[in-house]
């Protein structure tokens, strides 16, 4: 029988095999709320500007789990080049019940302002040597009708690249607002508001952004398309970023 993607061990245990196979050191960074949280990082991490992937802040978005390690299983051999910092499920509680929220009902990705989420802290602390160019963080909506991208970005922007190369599997979210903020052709680039993210709490994002991360980009996939284009959307844009990010300046 096919094992669901909401299984964390089994998660870990694939995850676990990419470690051993790529050279990344697979690290436990913190136990919340029953779980053990982990990292992976590669040994190319702090010697440039790195590269930051998640998934999982959000228990029942599994294809953003699964689409991040079907991305690593498949460039097992490139990454211990790559400057990576991957955290490959933030919220292993919320995947196991297939829920949004931690166990006592946060919003995770609404934490990263300071150090009083266990998850938040941990993962603030494991990335504090480093200096990242560009992250990506994955992300699934149930409203959404198709693929769309939020994009913080002080550099080239990588969000329309990006998209149209998922394109083929999952078409561009077509609205012209999505969650109440403006949007264009599937990408979102909200202006910084200090007040509006201090009222709200910080999403893992601006937290990026705000530490000096050049792009930091959240990727959304809607509910309607199967798990495993879903899943193959999210491990095409984070090869698509990857790329983007090792081509030279222009
Ligand atoms: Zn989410």
């Amino acid at each position: 029988m096919r094992r669901s993607s909401h299984d964390y061990t089994y998660l870990m245990q694939r995850w676990r095999a990419v470690a051993r196979g790529s050279g990344l050191r697979l690290v436990q960074i913190a136990t919340v709320d029953g779980f053990p949280l982990y990292c992976l990082k590669s040994p190319a991490l702090g010697h440039r500007s790195g590269l930051y992937l998640s998934a999982g802040i959000h228990g029942d978005e599994s294809a953003a789990t699964e689409g991040l390690l079907a991305w690593a299983q498949r460039f097992q051999s490139q990454m211990r080049h790559l400057p990576l910092l991957i955290f490959p499920c933030l919220n292993p509680w919320g995947l196991v019940m297939n829920r949004r929220s931690d166990a006592a009902g946060n919003d995770v990705n609404r934490m990263f302002h300071g150090d009083e989420h266990p998850t938040a802290a941990a993962v603030r602390e494991t990335a504090a040597p480093y200096a990242f160019d560009s992250a990506m963080l994955l992300h699934e909506d149930y409203d959404a009708q198709g693929v769309y991208l939020y994009e913080l970005t002080k550099r080239p922007a990588f969000g329309d690249a990006i998209l149209g190369a998922v394109e083929a599997l999952i078409p561009k979210d077509q609205r012209s607002r999505v969650d109440g903020r403006r949007a264009r052709d599937g990408i979102l680039r909200p202006r910084f508001s200090v007040k509006r993210f201090a009222e709200m709490g910080h999403p893992e994002a601006v937290w990026l952004h705000l530490r000096g991360c050049a792009r930091s980009i959240t990727f959304e996939t809607p509910s309607e398309a199967s798990l495993e284009v879903r899943s193959e959307a999210h491990a095409v844009a984070v090869a698509r970023m990857v790329e983007l990010w090792s081509m030279p300046a222009v």
